[in-house]
Order: structure tokens, then sequence, then C-alpha cells
């Protein structure tokens, strides 16, 4: 399957709001199979429509052990936010920067499949972190704004890390 290119920042498409999708054909199912190769193909934990060049809301993510629960995640809508979690982040769009972001521990959504069929997902751990990042992502917010004043992209580049990129 034919993937996409990944957007580096800073392109400006990433700092856009994406807009809603409204036509659930065949074009955003292969866009959501693309997406999910892509993001399986670059390693990584999660992939929003802004970092393969397309203002709209959609992400795919999959965070589980063996890789082999993708799921498509459209307009989504944050229901509940609970508790705090704090942990290091890299993104596919920013290569080499780790930051610390403080989020909520557990999240539930509100969102639609590639077929337009509503569901809910709840999540905590590393899926609730990858869901947030996902949603900042068709915000046009990056793990960058999460930097305390102060720190430049530079120094952000040399902190470890253990989580995979997103
Ligand atoms: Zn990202």
């Amino acid at each position: 399957m034919r993937t996409f290119t990944i957007v580096q920042y800073p392109h400006p498409i990433l700092r856009k709001v994406a807009a809603p999708v409204a036509m659930f054909d065949q074009r955003l199912a292969s866009i959501a199979r693309r997406m999910i190769a892509t993001m399986y193909q670059n390693k990584g934990v999660g992939l929003a429509g802004p970092q393969v060049n397309l203002s709209e809301r959609i992400f795919v993510f999959d965070a589980s052990e063996k890789r082999d629960q993708p799921q498509v995640v459209v307009n989504p809508e944050i229901l509940h936010l609970e508790g705090k979690h704090v942990g290091d982040e890299g993104c596919l769009s920013i290569p080499d920067v780790r930051v610390t972001v403080e989020r909520a521990a557990e999240v539930w959504l509100k969102a639609q499949d590639a077929a337009g069929k509503f569901f809910e997902i709840r999540e905590s751990g590393l899926e609730a972190a990858v869901l947030q990042h996902e949603m900042d992502h068709l915000n046009g917010v990056l793990i960058l704004d999460y930097l305390p004043v102060g720190v430049d992209l530079a120094l952000a580049k040399e902190r470890p890390s253990r989580l995979a990129a997103r």
C-alpha cells in the first residue's frame, strides 16, 4: 500500500485547526488504511490527519503490544477527562524531540469510525496519552507547546525517553 509522507515541523498545516470530516466515503476509507500503514511503517503509536498534510479531523492509533489493534477515530469529542498523568512524549513530525507532558490519566471520547458509525472510547495510561496527543494535532497543538518557558527545541532534543513517537 502506498504510504503517506509525514509532514515535518514547522510545516504550517501542523498549526491549523483541522476541519470536521463530512463525507464517509471510499476516499476516507482509503485515507484511514494508508494512515494506519504509515503509522506502522514509521513505528508510531498514533498519527493524525495534519501529519499527512490533511487538515481533517481524523487520527489513527495503536498502542497495543503486538501492534495489531489499529483504530480509526474521526470527529472526536472529549466527553470526560480525569486524573493526572505525566509522561515523556515524542512526535513523528518533530523527530528526536522528547517533551514531558502532563495530561489527564483517563479520557473518554465520542467519535465516528471510517464508515461514520458513532462509538465511544475510554482509555487510561499510555492509550489515554496517545488519544490526547492526537486530539491536540487536530487543534494545531504540538508537544513543543508543553515545553517549560525558557526551554528551546535544541535542549528538548537531548531529553531521553522510553516512549515511542506518535
Ligand atoms: Zn504527534
